[in-house]
Parts: C-alpha cells; structure tokens; sequence
C-alpha cells in the first residue's frame, strides 16, 4: 500500500483495474469518469442500460458488461474475468415507492433482486478477486434510506440498510485478505433514478424537474440535492489509498437530512 503523501493526488488510481456497477448513469458512472481521470488502468463497467455504458467516452482500457447485477450467470462469466482487481464500487441500484401494506411480493423481489442480491454478487466476485491477488477495497452504494426510516419507500430502505451492513460484515471478513469494504448513504442526489418514481414524475410535469427537485431538497437542512460528483469524489476517497484505514465505515453525505 502506497502512502498517498508520495502520490500525485490526482491520478490516486495509477494503472488499477476498477469494477463499477450501475455505470451508465448518475453516481457510478461519475465513478467511472474520476476513475479513468486519475489515472485507473482498466475499468470493468456492468449496466443493463449498453447505450449509456458506451457514452461515456473514457480515457482508459474499459470492458463493458451488459446485463443485471442481479444475474448469479453474469457473475459466473465475468469473476474469472478480474484478475488483479484493485478496486470495486458495489453501485447498481433502483427506486421503490409504496407503503407496505400495499406492497405485492413483486415488487419486493424486484428491488431485492437488484439491490441486494445484485450487491452481494458484486462484493462476492470482486472479494474473490481481490482475495487471490493483493487485496483491495470496495464502497457499498447505500443510502440515508437506510439510516433513517422514510415511510413510502420500504424495500428500498430496507435493501439499503442490510447492504450498510454488508459492507460492515465483509470489512471484518475481508480485513485479513487486506480486503477493505465501506458503504456511503448518500442523501438526495440528482440523478435519473428519481424518474421512476410515480410521484416525482407527476410532479415534473407539473412544475418542471429543477422546481421539483428544489421542492424536495428542503427537507435537506442544506437546501439543495448532491451531484454524482459530489458523491462520486466522497467514495473514491474511502476507495483509495488515503482511506487506507478506513474499513467497515458507513459515510453519511446527506446535506444534514439525518440530523
Ligand atoms: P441512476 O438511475 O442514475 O443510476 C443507476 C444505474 O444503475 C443506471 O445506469 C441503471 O441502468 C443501473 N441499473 C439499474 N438496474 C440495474 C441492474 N439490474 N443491473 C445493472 N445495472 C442496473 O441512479 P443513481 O442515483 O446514480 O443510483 C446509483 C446508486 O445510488 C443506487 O444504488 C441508488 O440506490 C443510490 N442512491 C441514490 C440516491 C439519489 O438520490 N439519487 C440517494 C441514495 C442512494
């Protein structure tokens, strides 16, 4: 492990071998950009969404993979595939509205089925990875969700709480393996996940999408939703040789919305 006051801060991820789920839009493909401009070596980008994926444009060596992170197939594929990964954000994830008792087990499996399951497949194979060769470290995209209960949106924070604590329960697994794993729970961050809720969509259409979003953000005491990149830059820090102490860490970046 490099000490990252010899390092050019900027290209932190010199010649590592990334792994970014949930890719092609909003946080993890703001992972994707600041890895590649940091100097990361290779990036393995998985989404269902390939038009997104080949967007982005990257400076890097970059592997695409389209399908669901929820699929154990996909896995089975790409695992032999990341020899000497370094570095991997567990990020993939959809939205969810709905009190409980009106929730169909449909719906449950289908939030499930991403953000749960698709996360432990991630940290499964990239653990795996990084295990055979020098270790490594991997951030969790959880939420405040999870942290702080919010009614209407129950699978969704209850996925994001369990994955919280996956990231806690793989930081003791991996720690001998020199494996570290944190989780962030981001607040309100402006992203197109937000279109797939009913509400919201109702909403913009009514007062277009910046009133909108400005309307929700002030249940922020900060007043205003993060971007990607804010969140982005958050992660990478824990992800890199600067949080090198750092494991099992849940970070909170929310703008004071859990205060
Ligand atoms: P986004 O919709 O912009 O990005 C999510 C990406 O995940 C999309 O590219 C989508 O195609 C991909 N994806 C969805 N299902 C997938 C699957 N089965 N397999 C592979 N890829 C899949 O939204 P975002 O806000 O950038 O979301 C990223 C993560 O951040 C999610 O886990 C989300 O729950 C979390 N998060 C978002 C917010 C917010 O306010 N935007 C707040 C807290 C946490």
């Amino acid at each position: 492990m490099t000490n990252i006051s010899n390092q050019d801060f900027n290209r932190t991820f010199e010649g590592r071998i990334a792994l970014v789920t949930g890719a092609a839009s909003g946080i993890g493909a703001a992972c994707a950009r600041a890895l590649s401009k940091r100097g990361a070596a290779k990036l393995f980008l998985v989404d269902v969404d390939e038009e997104g994926l080949s967007a982005l444009n990257l400076e890097c060596d970059v592997e695409t993979i389209i399908g669901s992170v929820g699929d154990e197939a996909l896995w089975d594929v790409l695992e032999p595939r990341l020899t000497g990964l370094d570095h991997a954000i567990v990020n993939a994830g959809i939205g969810s509205g709905g009190p409980i008792s009106d929730l169909t087990m449909s719906e449950w499996r289908r939030i499930m089925d991403v953000n749960l399951d698709g996360a432990f497949l991630t940290l499964r194979s990239a653990m795996r990875a990084m295990k055979a060769s020098d270790g490594g470290s991997a951030v969790i995209t959880a939420s405040t969700t999870g942290v702080k209960p919010v009614p209407g949106v129950g699978p969704y924070g209850i996925s994001k709480a369990a994955v919280a604590h996956m990231a806690r329960i793989a930081a003791m697994e991996g720690a001998k393996d020199n494996i570290r794993v944190n989780a962030i729970a981001p607040g309100g961050v402006d992203t197109a996940i937000w279109e797939s809720g009913d509400d919201f969509r109702r909403a913009v259409e009514r007062f277009g999408r910046d009133a909108t979003i400005q309307k929700m953000a002030q249940t922020t005491p900060s007043g205003r939703f993060a971007s990607s990149e804010e969140i982005a830059d958050s992660m990478l820090f824990m992800l890199s040789d600067a949080g090198s102490n750092i494991t099992g860490h849940v970070l909170v970046s929310d703008g004071g919305f859990t205060l």
